[in-house]
């Protein structure tokens, strides 16, 4: 009973509950976004170019990201410039780091949401894949974050990082994907209280993220779970409002951050819950 009226109490107050952004802020903020070219990156860019931001973008595919900038720029950006990065190799991260410092004359927020190529499927032991997957998902994360920090804290800045539910709650079919979630949250959340001790203002804020309507991830999902795919242009702004509040973590939609809370109190009842939202019968 009383879980149950905090979660109801918990849920009015989110849903009266007024943040402190002001999308004024944003205007001539500069920012590094990452996995730009589609998806929620690329939703997030034309969010921020309505809010008058400076932005460099970037992802691997050049054509994309021209036709992203091309949409900003009839949108409002300020300044925007797009680099072409493979976050699978090592040296990438501090070029585009680099690069932004440089067309933009530093960094107000470091914005990390690129993902590589993802399976949703079974385990299979491709050691190699999930090694892959760490660089991209989770290795280049920490090496543009070390890249930006003298920056960032130069201008009491941001540093945004997108995960998943998976990097809370253990789902199947993301075996290597969940792996560099979980990774993200360790280091960042690590990193966040090592900011503090040391008063260096740059926040971390973290973003846990349910299932969104991008094309990868409904053609990934396809046929294997029972969930409702929440719209990519919110989730974008669910980001870029808790980056500019600075707050620690994000929930989108809102009410996952409940579900971890229950997912801790009550380990006895999580498969079941799991078993309901996915297609056990056909792997
Ligand atoms: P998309 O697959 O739609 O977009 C991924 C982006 O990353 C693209 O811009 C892609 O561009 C870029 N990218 C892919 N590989 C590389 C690489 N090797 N180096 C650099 N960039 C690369 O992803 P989503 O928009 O669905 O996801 C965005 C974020 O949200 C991710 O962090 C994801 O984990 C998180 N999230 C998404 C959920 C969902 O249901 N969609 C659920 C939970 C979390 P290009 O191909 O041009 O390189």
């Amino acid at each position: 009973k009383v879980l149950c009226a905090t979660g109801i109490i918990a849920g009015l107050l989110a849903f009266f509950w007024k943040d402190t952004f002001n999308p004024e802020s944003l205007s001539g903020a500069r920012v590094l976004l990452t996995g730009a070219s589609a998806g929620i990156g690329e939703q997030m860019a034309y969010h921020y170019a309505k809010f008058g931001a400076e932005i460099v973008l970037t992802a691997r595919r050049e054509a994309v990201l021209q036709k992203v900038v091309e949409k900003c720029l009839t949108l409002g950006a300020k300044k925007i410039f797009y680099i072409p990065a493979d976050m699978s190799s090592p040296s990438e991260p501090e070029k585009v780091v680099q690069f932004a410092v440089q067309k933009l004359g530093g960094l107000d927020y470091l914005v990390l949401n690129h993902i590589g190529v993802t399976h949703f499927q079974m385990w299979a032991g491709d050691v190699e894949y999930t090694r892959w997957l760490m660089q991209v998902n989770f290795f280049s994360y920490v090496a543009l974050a070390t890249a930006a920090l003298p920056t960032l804290e130069k201008n009491k800045g941001s540093l945004v990082v997108v995960s998943s539910l998976t990097g809370k709650i253990p789902t199947p079919f993301t075996t290597s994907y969940s792996a560099t979630k979980f990774a993200l949250d360790g280091f960042f959340s690590s990193l966040r209280h090592e900011l503090i001790m040391q008063n260096r203002n740059v926040s971390v804020t973290l973003c846990i993220l349910g299932l969104i309507d991008t094309d990868t991830a409904l053609e990934n999902t396809r046929g294997k779970v029972h969930l409702t795919a929440f719209p990519a242009p919110e989730a974008a702004l669910a980001i870029i409002r808790g980056g500019a509040t600075r707050v620690q973590e994000v929930f989108y939609p809102w009410w996952l951050q409940y579900m971890c809370c229950l997912w801790v109190l009550f380990p006895n009842d999580r498969d079941q819950v799991l078993r309901s939202y996915y297609n056990y019968s056909s792997p």
